[in-house]
């Protein structure tokens, strides 16, 4: 995802602001170590965050495990693509639709040996067992979309993509 135009940013930003509300919310249960704004975002360092992800992005909140967490190029552009996403989606179509798809991966999910996308594959097991909840999140649309940028950001065919430079 590009940065989105200045117009674009503030629709987006009111759109997704319950979503931002609740990251501000979440981010002082997560016990916030550090918070500065960069490209477009808040980005708060905490000290835990349910799921244990790298990062987790709330509208424009974007939670990470670590300052290497927050400073990472390809962590960066991921969580971006999830704020674009809440802009265009907001509540009804990004929160509460990563939600359903996530909850229709972990019940009708197909196994491993009969994958539905297998370009996702490797990402689902990065080569170690992975919980189903775990492959359920990968295999949600929002995911392998943002997935599929940071991929091509790390591989270096989409060097524009926001959040690219710190
Ligand atoms: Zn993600």
């Amino acid at each position: 995802m590009r940065r989105p135009h200045w117009a674009l940013y503030v629709l987006g930003l009111l759109w997704s602001s319950p979503l931002t509300a609740l990251g501000l919310v979440l981010a002082l249960i997560y016990l916030p170590k550090s918070v500065r704004w960069s490209d477009g975002c808040l980005e708060v360092v905490c000290v835990w965050i349910i799921g244990n992800p790298g990062a987790q992005t709330w509208g424009i909140v974007i939670c990470c495990a670590s300052k290497e967490d927050r400073d990472d190029p390809i962590l960066r552009v991921h969580e971006r693509v999830h704020v674009v996403q809440a802009f265009y989606g907001g509540i009804p179509v990004y929160a509460l639709g990563w939600l359903a798809m996530w909850a229709w991966n972990m019940i009708a999910m197909e196994e491993a040996d009969s994958p539905r996308y297998p370009d996702h594959l490797p990402l689902m097991y990065k080569g170690k067992p992975r919980p189903r909840w775990w492959r359920a999140y990968v295999l949600i649309y929002w995911e392998r979309v943002a997935y599929k940028a940071d991929h091509e950001y790390d591989l270096g065919t989409r060097p524009w993509a926001w959040g690219a430079a710190a």
